[in-house]
């Protein structure tokens, strides 16, 4: 049984990038599901062990320190179970291989969400849109080193600025020494005597700003643009994360969203339809002319070539579909009525006791009709 760092295959100096790709790999390899290996549960059991030590900063911290990831209170008895080499305490004991020093306090800021609902007519042209944004930024007075301005830290009278003490462990092998991080300053080596009164030590403080972004043409609901280091401030004046805006596209009242085509409705009078008109149609590129031509019938679509939504990679548009709606008079007075029989009787379409007689066959229609929705 060997550490983490063999078990995982990486050197002690792995980025946490590189211990993540060799995890992956052997992962992949000895996963119960793939590999009926006799040792594969073994191995996989150790190798995600390992990973979950090493991949988090805190545990890899305590582990390189002091070879176990428990910490030292019960370092004696992860002694033999670990299977960690007495040469690795000796090591870090007496200044070898895999020391590190006091840890920092800065620290790089974590990345921050925020959702921005946007007019579909900013999705199809693209916008700047002013945001509010409410993260943590280097704290003004101190600019971050946490102290009151003319302060400085001072050094840890525990442990000296190393940012570990030392404890004696029994063990079988005897009384060793182990490497603890110090409690007293939390292994930063130093102490802040003087907070700064501001961040209260912190470096940072929460704070609202206005952020004007770039909405490019094409976005959609659930597309994420990220704003390098405008996300939250690190402690200690460390650098800010990401800043992801995810958009959130409001309905329109009039256009319906279809991958990068637009679908909107035009009623027209069923005199309209039949004997054909021209129409004007507002889009959000303005008004557009449309041409019924005699005999449109209900439900039929005119295809507006290049005026829907801007393809967010790549160049052009989508189109714009309009929707025929034939509007059916539904309050006819008596002269109305007249006209439009003697309209049916001239097509010679006959009403049989409430019943319509048609030549074509009305399931025939009713396909065609539903064979374009
Ligand atoms: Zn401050």
């Amino acid at each position: 049984m060997s550490n983490h760092y063999d078990v995982l295959g990486v050197g002690r100096d792995a980025t946490g990038e590189e211990i993540k790709k060799a995890y992956r790999k052997l992962a992949r390899k000895f996963h119960p599901d793939v590999n009926d290996g006799e040792d594969a549960q073994e191995r996989f059991k150790s190798v995600t062990h390992a990973y979950e030590v090493l991949s988090d900063p805190q545990k890899r911290r305590v582990y390189d320190t002091t070879g176990n990831e428990n910490g030292t209170d019960n370092g004696a008895g992860n002694f033999s179970g670990q299977g960690f080499a007495f040469q690795d305490i000796f090591e870090t004991f007496f200044g070898g291989g895999g020391q590190q020093g006091p840890a920092p306090r800065t620290r790089r800021g974590q990345d921050a969400l925020i959702t921005v609902r946007i007019d579909l007519r900013d999705a199809v042209f693209g916008a700047n849109k002013k945001i509010e944004v409410e993260t943590a930024v280097t704290c003004p007075t101190c600019e971050g080193s946490c102290c009151r301005p003319g302060t400085s830290p001072t050094t840890c009278d525990i442990c000296h600025g190393s940012g570990q003490v030392q404890r004696p462990m029994r063990s079988i092998l005897g009384q060793v020494m182990t490497v603890a991080t110090c409690g007293s300053c939390q292994g930063y080596g130093t102490m802040i005597t003087d907070p700064c009164n501001e961040c209260i030590g912190e470096g940072r403080i929460r704070s609202r700003r206005s952020l004007t972004i770039k909405i490019p043409a094409g976005v959609g609901t659930g597309t994420r643009i990220q704003l390098t280091s405008q996300g939250e401030a690190g402690p200690a004046g460390g650098p800010a994360g990401d800043l992801y805006v995810e958009i959130k596209v409001n309905n329109d009242p009039a256009f319906l969203r279809e991958g990068d085509d637009l679908h909107a409705t035009l009623s027209v009078p069923m005199t309209a339809a039949a004997l054909g008109t021209e129409l004007t149609l507002d889009t959000f590129d303005g008004e557009q002319p449309i041409s019924i031509k005699p005999g449109t019938q209900a439900g039929e679509i005119i295809n507006l070539r290049g005026l829907g939504v801007t393809h967010l990679r790549g160049y052009g548009r989508g189109d714009l579909k309009v929707h025929v709606h034939v509007e059916t008079p539904s309050k006819i007075d008596a002269a109305q009525e007249e006209l439009l029989k003697q309209l049916a009787a001239l097509r010679g379409e006959q009403f049989t006791a409430g019943k319509l007689v048609t030549s074509g066959g009305m399931f025939a229609r009713l396909r065609d009709k539903l064979g374009n929705l």
